[in-house]
């Protein structure tokens, strides 16, 4: 059976993509020491204690709603296991967050943007490679990452299957070998393969498990792991941890970004504020000419100013992220739910651009910038693609 392997920045010894590693490198941020990681200090303390001890288990289960850290935390453990240069801070292990295993694993730290490169290359595989292959996401030889695979979604065999080829032989460059498992979307068969792993671990390897739900897991992988329940910051909490670290943005820009962050303290503080707001203005102009009709060069200047190629993609990402947070809106204002939305800075404005945009147009909208997602990853022009987006909403 053809099988190729899709690993972003891969490892091999190839000086072209060794180069690439290298970039990569000094393009991404430095990973943080275990002090980065915001709230749940008893949970991260404990596993710390277990590592101190070399006794971390080998499947730990990291349990959490969205944005409670479960996944920074699963990479600081792979760090942690993995550094060339280990610390210690308050007298528990830590890692150094500059040596080549360091960087290297954090290279995976935005899991989006590696997924969103590994389902773009199989896109453009030959048809029949494509129904063979399945993502993983790979920055260190001995650290691998195994998301759920679209369009189900959900952790196939094949990817368990990878897991089995190769937890068996002794890490290559690191001192554990890593698995993390992003979702507990197990196909059947997948989550039978994963248990007869877990029921034979070596013992120079840890497998995480994050789920949002435990109770997802078949109870015979659960009882062979051992389960830390992370808590998720409340808007309300987030907001006043923001008044104390970041005092120097107004109380309502405070409270837009606690809502945007998913109870993820970390990714709060270091929000960028500006940029948002000004992707904000652009989506907020663009859905108004749409509801309007009529005059369009207003957004077609805007349109203008987002450049095909790599350094449009970044901006292009930011307005399309913030089109779907202004339309999630809409929808929470037309079904009666305005309390709920994320962008309260703008709710009045927001509400009476409501008022001529009903579902069908709102479902529309979405649909359609599906598509402007789908155009990009082929590459297709941006600005011509945000166009049309535009134009085929008029009212
Ligand atoms: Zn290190």
């Amino acid at each position: 059976m053809a099988r190729v392997e899709l690993v972003p920045f891969p490892v091999f010894p190839c000086e072209s993509l060794c180069l690439r590693v290298l970039v990569a490198g000094l393009l991404y941020p430095h990973s943080m020491p275990f002090s980065e990681f915001h709230g749940n200090s008893d949970i991260v303390q404990r596993l710390r204690e277990m590592l101190g001890r070399d006794h971390l288990p080998h499947a730990v289960v990291l349990a959490g709603g969205q944005g409670s850290g479960k996944y920074t935390l699963a990479l600081m453990l792979a760090q942690a296991l993995n550094c060339l240069n280990p610390q210690t801070n308050d007298g528990l292990p830590d890692f150094c967050g500059t040596c080549a295993n360091c960087t290297r694993i954090a290279q995976a730290g935005d899991l989006d943007a590696r997924f969103a490169e590994a389902v773009e290359a199989r896109e453009n595989l030959r048809e029949t490679d494509k129904k063979e292959t399945r993502i993983l996401v790979q920055t260190h030889t001995d650290v691998l990452v195994i998301p759920p695979d679209p369009p189900q979604m959900m952790i196939k065999v094949d990817q368990v299957r990878r897991v089995i080829e190769t937890i068996y032989y002794r890490p290559a460059e690191g001192k554990e070998k890593v698995y993390i498992f992003t979702d507990s979307a197990f196909m059947k068969e997948a989550a039978n393969s994963l248990l007869k792993v877990l029921e034979e671990p070596p013992e120079f390897a840890t497998i995480f498990l994050l789920t949002e739900n435990p109770g997802e897991l078949l109870p015979t992988i659960r009882s062979r792991s051992m389960v830390f329940t992370l808590a998720a910051l409340s808007a309300e909490g987030i907001e006043k941890d923001l008044a104390t670290q970041r005092p120097e943005w107004k109380a309502a820009q405070r409270a837009l970004v606690a809502r945007l962050s998913d109870g993820a303290v970390g990714r709060a503080r270091s929000f960028d504020v500006a940029a948002y707001t000004a992707a904000r203005d652009h989506a907020l102009a663009i859905l108004k000419s749409a509801l309007a009709g009529g005059e369009h060069s207003e957004l077609f200047r805007i349109t203008e100013s987002y450049r095909p190629g790599a350094e449009g993609r970044e901006k292009t990402e930011a307005l399309i992220k913030t089109l779907y947070s202004l339309l999630r809106d809409l929808v929470f204002i037309d079904s009666g739910a305005p309390e709920l939305i994320r962008n309260t800075d703008i709710a009045s404005e927001l509400k009476r651009m409501a008022e001529s945009a009903d579902f069908a147009w709102i479902t529309a909208a979405s649909d359609r910038l599906a598509e402007v997602e789908r155009g990009m990853r082929r590459n297709l022009l941006r600005s011509l693609s945000l166009d049309a987006f535009a134009a085929g909403l008029e009212k």
